[in-house]
């Protein structure tokens, strides 16, 4: 299989920091708002034919995709969901990421009351460090994705975009701040932008003449984001298969048994110790339908 073919899953754990009813954000929320994550990074959101044309012909399925955990790691059954009580949903900022999961198996998100903006004015929906960033302590503890309860759903792109950033996607229109300059994120097929902040202009060639803006890419700000391109596509995939934040090790094969995203690797471990005296049903279907197979 070509390498640029093959699939990613990467293992997430929510770990949810509340107190109200109203923060507890529901299985069913969670399972809603991973839906909507894979769809946008497999590129399967119906909403693709919103897309300005010029821009639908390097709209990417990036390959990559997500899965809740069903291993946590001191090896027991989970659903992947982490539910805390703790008035630390009210900080919103790094001291609210309890009980990270370790960051070479899972992707942590955290779900809080409110992110505090600053001096930018605005609400800030979600943050994610860079790889590059969270590679020491302590931001290695800091890995991962928080983002504010109303915007965890099955329609918001915020976690779409903050993924982005956590696999080094940098906004459209680089790191500065929005609606200022012309910028650049380093990508090649993403053209130069001031960004767009909860607009969607039909049209907008600002930058450069002739050249129309992806208005409509997830690294926006735009109210009308659909896509990432194929640049973005290579860039990503490029940090999931880089050891930088360990991100590589997310996808193995190690992994994926280890968080219970797959039986395969329970599977080779069946066929090297035979003599195992404990074999799950779920294992020992496996194991007969594999050898039906042969
Ligand atoms: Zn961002």
């Amino acid at each position: 299989m070509n390498a640029a073919e093959q699939v990613y899953t990467i293992p997430v754990v929510f770990h949810v920091i509340y107190v109200t009813a109203a923060q507890n954000v529901s299985d069913a929320t969670i399972a809603a708002q991973m839906n909507r994550l894979n769809l946008d990074w497999r590129k399967q959101n119906s909403d693709t034919t919103n897309i300005l044309s010029g821009f639908n012909a390097i709209a990417a399925d990036t390959k990559i995709q997500f899965e809740l955990a069903k291993i946590d790691p001191n090896g027991n059954c989970t659903n992947g969901i982490d539910r805390i009580y703790s008035h630390k949903t009210y900080l919103g900022s790094d001291q609210s990421k309890l009980n990270p999961w370790p960051k070479d198996k899972y992707l942590n998100v955290w779900v809080v009351d409110n992110i505090p903006s600053g001096t930018s004015g605005g609400i800030t929906l979600g943050y994610a460090y860079f790889p590059s960033a969270t590679q020491y302590a302590p931001y290695s503890n800091w890995d991962g994705i928080i983002m504010i309860y109303s915007t965890c759903n099955g329609s918001s792109r915020t976690l779409t975009h903050e993924a982005g950033h956590w696999l080094n996607l940098n906004h459209v229109w680089g790191g500065g701040e929005i609606n200022v300059a012309c910028g650049d994120d380093g990508v090649t097929d993403t053209p130069e932008t001031k960004g767009h902040f909860s607009t969607c202009p039909s049209i907008d060639s600002s930058c450069a003449p002739g050249v129309l803006q992806n208005i409509n890419n997830y690294m926006d700000y735009s109210s009308c984001t659909y896509m990432f391109t194929y640049g973005q596509k290579d860039r990503v995939r490029a940090a999931l298969e880089s050891s930088m934040s360990q991100r590589n090790n997310l996808w193995s094969a190690a992994n994926l048994a280890a968080t219970g995203i797959t039986p395969a690797g329970q599977l080779v471990l069946l066929k090297q110790t035979l003599q195992l005296t404990e074999i799950s049903f779920a294992v020992e279907v496996q194991l007969h339908i594999q050898e039906q197979l042969h």
